[in-house]
């Protein structure tokens, strides 16, 4: 069950813009969609992304992304990758990536740094289109063949001037239309939808493939300021895949020679090996390095387990956290001063890199989101905002019911109140209630009745580890956060001890839409009249709403409805008109939910236009 807001006319102006992170080691493209950040992916794909790898062949066109990866090992001199370090820097700039990359680069006489391949020179900026070329031809392939060209692209915050005038240039070169560069800290932020909160300063941790920046941002009225950054160039997922190709190299010291052992296809092929096994350690507490090259009869395995892997990478974890210090400082904060803290970049996955960000800011960080996904998701949000679309959300899904905790004496705190659009996150304190009490249980629940047992139990779970404090001192986070599918994920965390718990339910599963309604009903029978009084003025203010917007839209797709639909409309228009002036909120209700049901074929008209128009490469406005 979902709601619809019907300002969708309000947004049928904006032609459709793309996001495109453009990152050291993975490009991806996001579009709004229905109401939310979308990633591009092609179809049944597990993710959008490509790799940021070209390979330049002797003959034909250069291959981009998951292909050109592969060549990396049959082909280091030809294959290019981490291009995004040359982009608008000159040869003293980057001493230090050329030692690192198989292919040449040299600077011309304007200072301009060309990479060469069999003879040929390619500067970063066109490297770089190519690369923007394939997100974006991918990512209109997949939206079923419409072609999009405005963008807003990502930049390291720390990027300057020259840095993003490449940027701009490489998307000129690759024939998109740059509405904005933005942050790639300030794009995290939005994807978020910190933009929305009043005030506050937050830290985005952002670790990638070869580089690991920390930006503090603060928010005031919708602005984000970047108050400082800080990092290391290099230092990313791929010096944790190299602490991995050592232990696996040392298994072939004995039986190879140092040339052998040097060889670049080994070195790439017990990386990709590498990697696998520390992607595998996210998820598992244990798994196999296997190295194989059939060619030079090469074939070992050696189990790691994550107790081992993180002893290994713990210097680089330091490293970071080094980095946040000096960023704070800079921004003259406090840890604790920071109200939100971001993790993005695929690295962040590793459960080590985010226990050690949550105790070092002493706060859940948000991980709700991908984090590789989340700074192309805020850069569809800034293009959705730049098109004039409005940061209201077009097709709202809901949460269909309150979400809530049980409390003391067994009433409801709630947590999430029903119609909350998703994805949204709230966070409660909670405290113990006898003296030293260690542990915390939690059951949360789902419904508008104000008692937990009237309510439906989504899930129980315990915190424990909390210091033993007189009644009431301990000091318990408790957030709730519901994502796009509609999973809640509830964490509580002791402030003190940094101690947490955490339980992921579906809050619908289990629920047929009649239940919720029933369960709906029987919270508007039941409850005290105060809180039915409350509920009628809700309902009158949200019927106020939709008819505004029901009146403002039908003139506009009237023609396209069906004589039935359009009756339908007419009559729910009339009852909800009558209901608005009761404080009947029965009768508040049902005609909210008729309006909300006889309109559905005017919204998914509307949806239906600005899609086609969109698609149609015209000009919206012109509409
Ligand atoms: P960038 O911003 O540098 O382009 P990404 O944010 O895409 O990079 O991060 C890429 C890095 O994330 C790679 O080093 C990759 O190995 C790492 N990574 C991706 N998924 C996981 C995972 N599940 N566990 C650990 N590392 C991961
Ligand atoms: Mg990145």
């Amino acid at each position: 069950m979902g709601y619809i807001e019907l300002n969708v006319l309000n947004n049928n102006e904006s032609p459709l813009a793309m996001g495109i992170d453009l990152g050291t080691t993975n490009s991806l493209a996001a579009v709004w969609k229905e109401g939310r950040p979308v990633v591009i992916k092609p179809d049944g794909a597990p993710s959008g992304s490509v790799p940021s790898v070209i390979h330049l062949p002797e003959r034909g066109e250069a291959v981009v992304g998951h292909k050109a990866r592969e060549q990396a090992i049959v082909d280091p001199r030809h294959t290019i990758f981490s291009i995004k370090r040359l982009m608008g820097r000159g040869l003293a700039d980057v001493q230090a990536d050329l030692t690192a990359f198989p292919f040449p680069v040299e600077e011309d006489a304007n200072g301009v740094l060309r990479v060469q391949a069999h003879g040929r020179e390619y500067t970063p900026e066109q490297l770089s289109s190519l690369i923007l070329m394939r997100v974006h031809d991918l990512a209109c392939r997949s939206m079923g063949g419409g072609e999009i060209t405005r963008a807003v692209i990502t930049v390291p915050a720390y990027f300057d001037d020259t840095q993003r005038q490449a940027t701009r240039d490489a998307a000129r070169l690759a024939g998109l239309d740059v509405m904005r560069i933005i942050n790639e800290p300030t794009a995290a932020s939005l994807a978020y939808g910190l933009d929305q909160s009043a005030t506050g300063k937050i830290a985005v941790y952002d670790l990638g493939g070869g580089t690991f920046d920390i930006s503090i941002l603060s928010i005031e009225e919708g602005v984000f300021r970047v108050l400082s950054t800080n990092g290391d160039t290099h230092l990313g997922g791929d010096d944790f895949d190299a602490a991995l190709v050592q232990l696996v190299l040392e298994r072939l010291d004995q039986r190879l020679s140092r040339e052998e052992l040097a060889d670049p296809a080994l070195q790439r092929a017990a990386r990709l090996a590498a990697e696998k096994c520390k992607h595998e350690l996210s998820a598992k507490p244990e798994a196999d390095l296997h190295l194989v090259l059939p060619d030079s009869g090469i074939n070992v395995r050696r189990n790691v387990t994550r107790e081992e892997f993180e002893a290994l990478v713990q210097p680089l974890v330091q490293r970071t956290l080094d980095a946040c210090r000096r960023a704070l400082s800079d921004a003259g904060l406090e840890p604790r001063e920071v109200s939100e803290v971001v993790l993005v970049g695929g690295s962040t996955r590793m459960p080590v890199v985010r226990k050690a960000v949550e105790d070092f800011f002493g706060r859940l960080p948000h991980t709700e989101l991908n984090p590789d996904e989340v700074v192309a998701l805020g850069a569809a949000v800034q293009a959705h905002i730049l098109t004039g679309g409005s940061r209201d959300l077009l097709l709202m899904d809901v949460t269909p019911l309150s979400l809530g905790l049980e409390t003391m004496g067994g009433a409801v705190a709630k947590v999430i109140a029903r119609n909350s659009t998703i994805p949204c996150q709230a966070t409660e304190g909670f405290t113990t209630y006898v003296d030293n009490q260690t542990g915390l249980d939690f059951n949360i629940v789902q419904g508008e009745r104000e008692l937990a047992s009237d309510c439906r139990s989504l899930g129980r779970f315990k915190l424990s580890g909390i210091p033993p404090l007189p009644a009431g001192m301990a000091r318990v986070a408790v957030r709730f956060h519901v994502d796009a599918d509609g999973l809640l994920k509830v964490t509580a965390r002791e402030e003190s001890t940094g101690a947490t718990a955490s339980i992921t339910v579906q809050p619908k599963h289990g629920l047929t839409d009649e239940q919720v309604e029933t369960m709906l009903a029987d919270s508007l029978t039941y409850a005290r009249e105060d809180f039915e009084a409350g509920r009628a003025a809700g309902l009158v203010t949200e019927l106020g709403t939709m008819i505004r917007a029901t009146e403002r839209n039908l003139p506009h797709v009237a023609d396209d409805l069906d004589p039935e639909a359009r009756a339908d409309i007419r009559d729910a228009l009339a009852e909800a008109k009558a209901a608005a002036e009761t404080h009947d909120a029965k009768r508040l209700q049902a005609a909210r939910d008729a309006l909300e049901q006889a309109t559905l074929p005017l919204a998914a008209l509307l949806m239906d236009q600005v899609a086609k128009k969109a698609l149609a490469g015209k000009s919206l406005t012109d509409v």
